[in-house]
């Protein structure tokens, strides 16, 4: 059975509750692979798959309006279609390579910016696979027609035009992106009451857990402890104190039962004087191909405690999203964490009108 778009849900799926920014709801636990959307089967790829290329010129049909014989008459075995936009990025093709060979998912499209030397290119060809006859776009309208998911590893600007797409067609919309500020997070949650939408400024399992024994730290040490954050990434990330770096802020400050933008330093730069007791300290480091490293620093006199994660390649961020698909296909709109993709069963984050990204 393919897992619907919200709306068409599956006649076995008992209603779930969706829940807004609340990660301990108990419709939140992982679902197996299989459970929503039954693995597909080894046989190899359907070889007449429609490719998205060449219907892009074609004007982009209404939410309401019947999709066009070549998507609608994919054979699927059952399987998750999913869309990967901005799939030429790193974690675009990571990810990609990752879907190719998974069970349960079918790859149905790509896409990339305008201009991008990747468009018209083969999908599974640009992950490093057999070739699927499905060609990069730009143009992701149909795509969110077309796929039960779509995932989002792009940029913030973009990002936000997915999601009105995602609310528009009620396809899922699982995003990795990081860096957005108060107005395109308050823009993601609107997207999230039409679509469900998986949230997650980092995807690995074990950065989710270390945000957990972080917020446990901090709740049973007092503020006498100074906490400070340092995280570095490869040469090429773009924002900076980078999402986890700030996740992990969050999660240190609930657990002092504090905002974290109330008690953020997140540059230090000349005279700033001494440190002000209760802020959490931030400090960015950038170089190399470093996939990213975090260290969650409680300082006291006289001795230290230092938690820390390092990732040694995308694959876990992969790995993760590849769950994501899995759990959100189906599911009702609502804006969900990677907690609730995991099953952790951890205190709700506060509101993303207190900036807070209901994120990992
Ligand atoms: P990247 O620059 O390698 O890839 C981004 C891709 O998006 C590029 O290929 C770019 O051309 C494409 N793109 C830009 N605008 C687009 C549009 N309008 N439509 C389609 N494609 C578009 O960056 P990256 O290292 O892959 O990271 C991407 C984002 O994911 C960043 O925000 C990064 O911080 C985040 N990230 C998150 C996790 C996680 O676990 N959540 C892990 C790694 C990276």
């Amino acid at each position: 059975m393919t897992a619907k778009k919200p709306g068409k849900a599956p006649a076995k799926t008992p209603p779930k509750k969706p829940i807004h920014l609340k990660s301990n709801d108990k419709s939140s636990k992982i679902q197996k692979p299989g459970s929503e959307t039954p693995a597909k089967s080894k046989a190899p790829l359907p070889a007449a798959r429609p490719a998205v290329a060449p219907v892009v010129k074609a004007p982009a049909p209404k939410a309401t309006t019947p999709q066009p014989a070549a998507f609608r008459a994919k054979k699927t075995n059952g399987a998750v279609k999913v869309g990967v936009v901005g799939c030429a990025g790193r974690m675009g093709q990571m990810l990609l390579r990752m879907l190719i060979n998974a069970a349960g998912v079918v790859v149905v499209g790509g896409t990339e910016r305008r201009g991008s030397a990747a468009l018209g290119q083969d999908l599974g060809a640009l992950a490093g696979a057999e070739p699927l006859g499905i060609s990069v776009t730009d143009d992701p309208s149909l795509l969110f027609d077309a796929a039960d998911v779509v995932v989002d590893f792009t940029n913030p600007t973009a990002t936000v035009q997915h999601a009105q797409m995602a609310a528009k067609t009620g396809c899922a919309l699982v995003i990795g992106t990081t860096g957005f500020d108060s107005d395109q997070l308050a823009a993601l949650v609107r997207a999230a009451q039409r679509a469900p939408v998986v949230l997650a400024a980092n995807m690995s399992l074990g950065v989710n857990l270390l945000q957990q024994v972080v917020e446990e730290v901090a709740r049973i040490l007092d503020p006498d402890w100074d906490i400070e954050i340092i995280e570095m990434h490869h040469k090429h990330k773009v924002d900076a104190p980078s999402g986890t770096a700030l996740a992990l802020g969050e999660a240190a400050a609930r657990g002092r039962g504090q905002q974290l933008r109330r008690i953020a330093r997140r540059v230090r730069d000349g005279q700033v004087g001494p440190r002000v007791k209760g802020e959490i300290g931030f400090a960015t480091l950038r170089g190399g191909d470093v996939v990213g490293d975090h260290t969650v620093i409680f300082a006291a006199e006289g001795e230290r405690v230092e938690i820390t994660h390092r990732a040694a390649s995308r694959e876990i961020f992969a790995r993760g999203a590849l769950k994501s698909v899995l759990w959100a296909a189906g599911k009702k709109p609502g804006l969900y964490s990677m907690r609730d993709v995991l099953g952790f069963n951890v205190q709700a984050p506060t509101t993303p009108s207190g900036s807070t990204p209901p994120s990992s």
